[in-house]
C-alpha cells in the first residue's frame, strides 16, 4: 500500500508530511493509533513538494473543500522547506491553507526568519498547540524536547498574528490544561482560542465503540 500523505476529513484536505515530532505528548494519538478518518498515517518516507501536489490536485477531483491543512501525524515544521513549498503553490491557486503545528518552528529552523516565511508563503491560518497556561505543566504533558518550549510557543503565536496570519491557540480538554488560562494568553497575543477534545487510548474509554 502507498503512504497516504493527502486525506479528508472535516470538509477539509489534510497533508501529512512527516511522522517526526519535537514532543512526546501524553495524550498523543500516535502512542494507540496511526489511522484517522479511516487512513492510515505511517509513512514509510517523506514525502516532496511534487507528490503532495499531484495529491491534492487529485484530492481535488472528489470536490471542493473549505482549506487544506498540514496536520497528519507528526510536526510539520520538522519540513519547513516543503511546508512552504505546498503553501506558495496553494496561495498561487487561491486555496485557504492552515498550519497545525506545536508552535516549535523557530527552535526546530534555527537562523529561519519562519514566521516570515510562512507569511510570505501565503499562509492563511495557523493553529498552535498550547495545551498548558504555564511552562511546568506544558513540559510534563507535552514532553518536549527543546528546554524554554513554552514561551517559544507564546512568541511563535504572537508573532504570527503579528504577521496577518489567522492564529488559533488550542489546549486539549484534559483535568491540567486550564482552558481559563491559555484562554487569557491567546488573547493576550491576539489570538483566538479552541478547546480540543481528549480522544484517549481505547482500553481507558468508558464506551469502546466511541471515536
Ligand atoms: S505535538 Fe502533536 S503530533 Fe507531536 S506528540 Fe504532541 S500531539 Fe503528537
Amino acid at each position: 500500500m502507498p503512504d497516504t500523505i493527502v486525506y479528508r476529513g472535516n470538509g477539509n484536505i489534510y497533508l501529512n508530511v512527516t511522522n517526526r515530532c519535537s514532543c512526546d505528548c501524553d495524550f498523543c494519538f500516535r502512542s494507540f493509533t496511526s489511522e484517522v478518518f479511516g487512513s492510515d498515517l505511517a509513512l514509510s518516507r517523506e514525502p516532496t513538494t511534487d507528490e503532495l501536489t499531484r495529491e491534492i490536485e487529485l484530492a481535488f477531483l472528489d470536490g471542493p473543500a473549505d482549506e487544506v491543512a498540514f496536520v497528519g501525524m507528526g510536526e510539520p515544521t520538522m519540513c519547513l522547506d516543503v511546508v512552504l513549498a505546498v503553501t506558495e503553490w496553494l496561495t498561487a491557486r487561491r486555496l485557504r491553507s492552515r498550519l497545525v503545528t506545536n508552535g516549535h518552528g523557530r527552535l526546530l529552523n534555527p537562523g529561519v526568519d519562519v514566521v516570515a516565511s510562512l507569511a510570505r508563503a501565503g499562509l492563511d491560518a495557523v493553529t498552535v498547540s498550547l495545551n498548558a497556561a504555564d511552562p511546568e505543566v506544558y513540559d510534563r504533558l507535552c514532553r518536549p524536547m527543546f528546554s524554554k518550549a513554552f514561551r517559544e510557543i507564546v512568541l511563535f503565536a504572537q508573532s504570527c498574528a503579528a504577521a496577518g496570519i489567522a492564529t488559533t491557540l488550542t489546549a486539549v480538554d484534559l483535568p491540567d490544561a486550564d482552558p481559563d488560562g491559555c484562554r487569557a494568553i491567546a488573547e493576550a497575543v491576539g489570538a483566538s482560542f479552541r478547546l480540543r477534545a481528549h480522544v484517549p487510548p481505547p482500553e481507558s474509554r468508558t464506551d469502546p465503540t466511541a471515536p
